[in-house]
């Protein structure tokens, strides 16, 4: 991947998901954090994201019993 502190929405919510498998090494992570400060959507796609991360782990925990 090239070395970009400014990533466009779309590489931006490639890294969000890519997030959920596996960790980001710190330029993606670094890309990524600048382009939450100055994108209106791609934080809510981090909430959803967030919400949908959460939600799959108490379904997990709960069928564990
Ligand atoms: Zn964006």
């Amino acid at each position: 991947m090239r070395y970009l502190p400014f990533l466009t929405c779309r590489e931006a919510s490639r890294l969000i998901t890519a997030e959920l498998d596996r960790a980001l090494n710190p330029f993606e992570r670094l890309g990524l954090t600048m382009h939450l400060k100055i994108c209106d959507a791609c934080p809510i796609v981090v909430r959803q994201m967030a919400l949908v991360r959460r939600t799959i782990r108490e379904l997990r925990d709960g069928s564990e019993r």
